[in-house]
């Protein structure tokens, strides 16, 4: 069998010159200096060189999450750590409340379903965030507290649409109800501002594809006390997905089956350059680059999904189509004559939206570079549009603050 060649039944894909564009809303560009990172023998992961590099970035998690509790990092994608967030934390049959924020609210609705939870999924338009407002109702009418755990996205990756994390949080206090708050942080961790402990949070699901600027994974749960307490007592079956092996392996620096070595090399890499760039800066420059490609789309003359300012996500902009228009070809276009690709519209929002991800380790000309993909596309699948788009956000990036009407919600104030 030597010398044997194996036939790909698929033809060669020819070489396209330059580097591809690969602006969806996650997986991301990830970095040179993580690929170099990454680019090393995988060691003993029972060994000191080892235990090095788990403390490293078992601490390291916590800064970006904000929390001085312990993060648990599986090798597994973002689904792999919902399913680690509720099987950790709930009993079959539990009562949990869920919002239809778009496709991934409605996944982990699903997934919760499967795994023998009863979930009540609060109906959404997939054009807003939660209301925390209908959140409160619900919970006040809950007098015996039979919800066990209100679940959402923080930042709906499907929509563009971001949640506001402390006002949901508050919705579950004022009527003084103890259900564990557990948040989807898969497509903001690294982009927006997250605080973990400030906010309230119980258990915070993480990705390592989005802002973390990793390769898929890596999946993470950070816990609170309180998720830790329901954890050594609810009854769902788990194993792999288990917190109660990784924590006894973790403070050495170890992790009770293999991990995904070279991914943590890239993961203590990729927190360092976030931190070397502040992450308060990090959080600007994504709030800049989505002022800048909304004012693309108004220029445009089309419509951004999002209908609330104070939820325009900074990770992502989803662009609605001209009715009649079909956005995955609109995608193939840009793909095959520009050699960049755009994020899909998911679920019901399949070929009526396309998304631009403008997350991670990205910048000005990248954005820009972008822009005029989408722009040129838009000429060459004859959408219907103005032109003017790049041009409106060159004025965007080039003014020192993002102007007023282009702002998203200010952070907000935790009580
Ligand atoms: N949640 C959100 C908000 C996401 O964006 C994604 C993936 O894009 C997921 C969950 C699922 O994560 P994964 O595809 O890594 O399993």
């Amino acid at each position: 069998m030597r010398g044997m060649k194996v036939q790909s039944k698929e033809p060669a894909m020819a070489h396209r010159p330059g580097r591809h564009f690969l602006q969806i809303p996650g997986p991301t560009n990830v970095p040179d200096r993580v690929l170099r990172a990454i680019d090393r023998p995988t060691i003993d992961h029972r060994g000191p060189e080892f235990a090095q590099l788990g403390k490293d970035v078992l601490e390291g998690c916590r800064t970006i999450f904000k929390t001085s509790g312990p993060v648990i990092i599986f090798p597994s994608s973002g689904t792999g750590a919902w399913e680690a967030a509720l099987v950790n934390t709930l009993s079959p049959g539990d009562k949990v409340l869920m919002y239809e924020t778009g496709q991934f609210a409605t996944l982990w609705q699903a997934m919760a379903k499967k795994l023998g939870l009863d979930v009540e999924f609060l109906p959404g338009d997939w054009r807003h965030g939660v209301d925390p407002a209908k959140v409160e109702a619900r919970l006040v009418a809950d007098r015996d507290h039979t919800i066990k755990a209100v679940g959402v996205v923080h930042n709906e990756t499907s929509t563009g649409v971001t949640s506001r994390i402390p006002e949901i949080r508050r919705a579950i206090d004022n009527p003084r109800h103890p259900a564990l708050f557990l948040v989807d942080t898969i497509s903001s961790l690294g982009c927006m501002e997250y605080k973990h402990d400030a906010w309230g949070v119980d258990v915070t699901v993480g990705g390592s594809q989005k802002g973390l600027m990793l390769p898929p994974g890596l999946g993470f749960n950070a816990l609170s006390e309180k998720a830790l307490a329901a954890s050594k007592t609810n009854r769902m079956k788990r194993s792999y997905w288990d917190w109660e092996e990784m924590l006894k392996s973790n403070p050495a620096g170890f992790f009770p089956y293999t991990p995904a070595t070279n991914l943590l090399y890239g993961l203590r890499e990729a927190i360092a350059m976030l931190h070397e760039e502040g992450l308060e800066n990090v959080f600007a420059r994504h709030q800049r680059h989505a002022a800048a490609t909304r004012a693309a789309v108004e220029a445009w003359g089309l419509e951004v999904l999002a209908l609330d300012p104070r939820e325009y996500s900074s990770s992502l902009t989803a662009v609605l189509m001209p009715e009649g228009h079909d956005a995955d070809h609109f995608r193939n276009v840009t793909l095959e004559r520009y050699d960049l690709s755009l994020g899909i519209g998911l679920g019901r929002l399949k070929g009526k939206i396309f998304r631009v991800g403008h997350l991670g380790d990205f910048n000005d000309l990248m954005l820009m570079g972008t822009l005029a993909g989408v722009e040129m596309g838009l000429h060459a699948a004859r959408v219907p549009h103005r032109p003017g788009g790049v041009q409106a956000a060159m004025g965007v990036l080039s003014q020192p603050a993002i102007p007023a009407q282009l702002r998203t919600h200010e952070p907000v104030p935790v009580s």
